[in-house]
């Protein structure tokens, strides 16, 4: 192969086909390779947000459901940790008298100066 026609050609970042640029900032060989390369970004993205939102409602589903079979009770953090609760994953924090009021979804929990939860 000649040496100054093989740094003129490129690799698509799509296909890995080696090609001609017609520009010199072009990255795919064909307009059909810019597209399938846009959809497959896209493609990933949806399905990451899908897998991290997923995990994240999951994590928020079960807190609730944990919290679901302690209705009216106050309980404490060990009980909840052993239920393998997540403190780190809530909907929303409102604070309210000066108290955090932690919720999942529809339940409501307040953290009492002793350590324990207060479930509303
Ligand atoms: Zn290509």
């Amino acid at each position: 192969m000649n040496s100054s026609r093989a740094t003129a050609l490129k690799e698509c970042l799509y296909c890995e086909n080696d090609f001609i640029p017609k520009r010199s900032d072009a990255k795919f060989c064909s307009s059909k390779c810019r597209h399938d390369a846009g959809n497959l970004k896209k493609r990933k993205e949806r399905d990451d947000r899908e897998l991290i939102v997923g995990e994240t409602h999951r994590v928020l589903w079960k807190n609730r459901n944990i919290l679901l079979n302690h209705l009216g009770e106050t309980v404490s953090w060990d009980t909840l940790k052993a239920k393998g609760f997540n403190f780190k994953i809530h909907t929303e924090i409102r604070n309210i008298d000066k108290a955090s009021h932690y919720g999942y979804y529809d339940i409501w929990l307040f953290s009492s100066k002793k350590k324990s939860l207060q479930n509303l």
